[in-house]
């Protein structure tokens, strides 16, 4: 009787440790929950694949003619949706997988690719989030998509550069161009320290998950440009297809 108990335990424990090994190891889509070889299941990556844009680089210029905006993605369905569960249900993991198809994209664009290689000693900068924020989501987006991108093209990332100083409202709540211009006026800044450590360095590009009205990436440059910092191009996961400006 001693001797069945015996291996009744074991085998027990180790089914605890196989469902141990399973759950930390292949960890579940976090967007639909089943069995995921990478971060995401086949299936969701597929569709989010689906909402790629047909063209990297915005040939509208929606920022303006000098600064190219590139946008991987239309704003829209499984991509909006995957944003979000990053966002808001906890899943940084998420950015990791679409920063990887960003990379993926920049590494085949041959716009991107002269982009480069007329710019020297070039930054890539995410776009901060005030410490409120950041302490309550516990990571920022931006940071993660661009620290992985830098890691899989070799360009320099400085995600301590800009800093969120005004703890801003989300620009969908505010209801006009000038509250929104308001809401963001003076909401970065950039500690002395590393202006001087960025002294050869006065080329950026900015990294952001979304480009709606365009007004944080203004903000953001402006900021930028009252200590000689140039942004030459913007990258985003995503805009919405119909332009909000
Ligand atoms: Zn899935």
């Amino acid at each position: 009787m001693q001797w069945f108990t015996s291996i009744g335990k074991t085998l027990k424990l180790d089914r605890i440790v196989n469902i141990a090994k399973d759950s930390l190891w292949q960890a579940n889509c976090p967007l639909c929950k089943r069995p995921a070889d990478g971060i995401l299941c086949k299936d969701c990556d597929r569709q989010i694949a689906a909402y790629q844009a047909p063209e990297f680089l915005q040939k509208d210029n929606p920022i303006s003619p000098e600064i190219p905006l590139y946008s991987w993605g239309i704003y829209d369905g499984a991509l909006k949706r995957a944003i979000a569960a990053c966002k808001y249900d906890n899943h940084p993991e998420i950015m990791e997988a679409i920063a990887k198809k960003i990379a993926d994209t920049w590494t085949r664009s041959t716009d991107a690719r002269t982009f480069t290689q007329n710019i020297k000693k070039i930054s890539v900068i995410p776009i901060p989030l005030h410490d409120n924020k950041l302490r309550s989501r516990g990571f920022n987006q931006a940071e993660i998509l661009a620290r992985r991108f830098c890691d899989l093209t070799a360009l320099p990332c400085h995600p301590q550069l800009l800093q969120r100083v005004k703890d801003t409202k989300a620009q969908m709540q505010t209801k006009s161009i000038k509250e929104r211009e308001q809401n963001l006026s003076k909401a970065f800044t950039i500690p002395s320290a590393q202006v001087s450590q960025q002294a050869n360095s006065r080329s950026v590009i900015l990294f952001d998950d979304i480009y709606t009205t365009g007004a944080t990436i203004r903000e953001a440059i402006a900021t930028l440009a009252a200590s000689k910092m140039t942004v030459r191009g913007v990258i985003v996961i995503a805009r919405p297809q119909f332009k909000s400006q």
